[in-house]
């Protein structure tokens, strides 16, 4: 699943990728009366503990949330380096959560939250992938790639000029 991630990583954003399977977890970022795993606070830890020079997008299973939602699929930091996916409420239903949908839900958000750490901002158009998520049917509406108008934008971001 990981290396089909990377390989929309790099059909979406063209930028190297670098593999780091880390032993360290952001034990602070759980919470006990949630049960559940903050977001925030493994953005805030991937910046610290994670190789400097780049985005920086962590891979987990563990359940994510902020504290106005009950779960969220990822987060990141607009415009930041650091960027979270979680695959934990992926598998919906859950005979649908195995094999290549959860690989190609999980690939989707991981552009997604990559996006918004290049700072893109959320899109209209259905098909996008930075297009707004609250249900794995909204996902499974999505295309794995950027939109024109985001990639455009990504693009004057970057400083290239094709
Ligand atoms: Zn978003
Ligand atoms: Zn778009």
């Amino acid at each position: 699943m990981i290396e089909h991630v990377c390989l929309h990583i790099d059909r979406a954003f063209g930028w190297p990728i670098r593999m780091h399977a880390g032993t360290e977890r952001p034990l602070d970022a759980w919470d006990a009366r949630r049960r559940q795993w903050s977001s925030t606070r493994i953005l805030r830890w991937l910046g610290e503990v994670g190789p400097a020079g780049g985005k920086l997008l962590g891979l987990t299973d563990v359940d994510l949330f902020i504290p106005i939602l009950t779960f969220v699929f990822g987060e990141a930091q607009l415009g930041g380096v650091a960027a979270v996916v979680s695959t934990a409420r992926l598998g919906d239903p859950p005979e649908m959560g195995d094999g290549r949908v959860i690989w190609e839900r999980t690939a989707k958000e991981a552009v997604h939250e990559l996006g918004h750490a290049f700072g893109l901002v959320h899109c209209g158009t259905p098909s996008c992938a930075m297009g707004r998520s609250s249900n794995v049917r909204d996902v499974d509406q999505k295309r794995g790639d950027l939109c024109g108008t985001c990639r455009a934008g990504l693009d004057e971001r970057s400083g290239r000029s094709t």
